[in-house]
């Protein structure tokens, strides 16, 4: 009985859903590293919409680049009958600029209802879950009913930049509101019919290998040392020993197997007849969690010094991107559980749990112990131009929240 009261009352809320998405879009929450001014305006309207809360809590992060100064990150708590335990449901109030406007059938930050979706910047990515979360938790107040937990909001600043002046900030300066014990939703990631759960990581790791040889005249090529050649040997080498060596299959994961893509190659010489000194390239390298990082990266170390002393060049080796090996999210844990339940009620689907190739922003509550599991009902239109958020997905996904917050 109290279920359905609770998916009424959500269903009542269609309007102030889609309202509540256009009044967001028009709040550019764009990160200064894209020269914007920051999540300001949008946490201020965000504020509004959670004033049923019990507790609201401001954790400012510190940017003199954003609009006074902030990057705000919001906690907003809703008590529950159990006080010992709470479900977060973290959300992140900043978007990616729009991009190509040419491509964009509307203004991407004027929000335009049509079909049953509602399309501009950052409706689906992540306002959808801002929405979905809110009246959730909403709901519960508004019927005067008690969720068996607490129930944590989480709205964090800076998730598209790395999450620096947010989760990061968070777990860094306020660890202790995380525990192990809670339940963690990140909204952020899904498929289209609400059947995947991602509840764990391939560690990233992006090379940059650079290889220096001595320039010289092709037609002399015992004048200097030639870079590309070097830098061939390194590449189809580390292409051959990865393979072989990190060849482990895991079926959680899609593809079930670590990967490692040669990808940018930077330009070397302008002309045919020179024999280049320098040789730049990248890896793209996503491991699969069994794995220890630090293994690669020592087989990494020995094959570039095999071809310097084959080849007699210099090799240094960067880092554009290292991720950390991040726990797996226990299948067996209550939010895992809960969720599927919550699914299977309100969607009727099935979910599976799955990896993906790397990247979300639940690592850093992982790699903190926490089990989060990142799902939502959406067709990851994300950064796309003409980005769309389909309202029954919106509506059925805060029916999802509630239910598994009231079991
Ligand atoms: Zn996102």
């Amino acid at each position: 009985m109290e279920k359905e009261e609770l998916m009424k009352k959500i269903e009542s809320y269609r309007e102030d859903m889609i309202k509540a998405q256009a009044d967001m879009c028009a709040l550019k929450a764009i990160s200064p590293d894209s020269g914007g001014e920051g999540e300001f305006d949008k946490a201020e309207y965000v504020k509004k919409l959670v004033s049923f809360a019990d507790e609201i809590k401001e954790y400012d992060a510190k940017d003199e680049r954003a609009k006074n100064g902030i990057r705000p990150n919001i906690v907003a708590k809703m008590y529950g009958k159990d006080r010992s335990k709470a479900i977060w449901i973290m959300s992140h109030l900043d978007v990616v600029p729009e991009g190509d406007r040419s491509l964009w059938n509307s203004d991407p930050f004027k929000a335009v209802v049509k079909d049953g979706k509602i399309y501009g910047r950052g409706v689906e990515d992540n306002q959808q879950a801002i929405v979905s979360s809110i009246f959730a938790a909403k709901t519960f107040k508004d019927l005067g009913i008690k969720p068996k937990y607490d129930i944590n909001l989480l709205f964090v600043s800076d998730e598209e930049m790395g999450s620096e002046y947010g989760v990061q900030f968070l777990l860094k300066e306020h660890g202790e509101l995380f525990k192990k014990d809670d339940i963690y939703m990140v909204p952020d990631s899904g498929s289209p019919k609400g059947d995947e759960i991602e509840i764990a990581e391939k560690t990233i790791i992006w090379f940059k290998f650079t290889v220096e040889g001595k320039q010289s005249h092709a037609s002399m090529p015992d004048k200097g040392i030639n870079a590309h050649r070097a830098g061939a040997d390194l590449l189809l080498t580390l292409d051959k020993v990865l393979h072989e060596k990190y060849n482990a299959r895991d079926d959680l994961f899609s593809p079930p197997v670590s990967t490692f893509e040669p990808t940018k190659k930077e330009a070397n010489v302008p002309n045919v007849n020179t024999m280049p000194g320098k040789d730049i390239f990248y890896f793209d390298c996503r491991v699969l969690p069994q794995y220890d990082p630090e293994d690669l990266l020592k087989d990494v170390r020995d094959i570039v010094n095999e071809i310097e002393k084959k080849y007699g060049v210099k090799i240094s080796v960067d880092f554009p991107q290292k991720g950390e090996r991040t726990p797996v999210t226990d299948i067996n844990s209550e939010g895992v559980k809960l969720l599927k339940k919550a699914i299977r009620d309100v969607y009727g689907v099935e979910a599976k749990t799955i990896g993906i190739g790397g990247g979300t922003v639940a690592a850093y509550l992982r790699a903190a112990g926490c089990n989060a599991c990142v799902w939502a009902r959406i067709e990851e239109l994300a950064h796309q131009p003409n980005e769309y958020c389909v309202i029954d997905y919106m509506v059925g996904d805060a029916k999802v929240f509630a239910t598994l917050a009231s079991e």
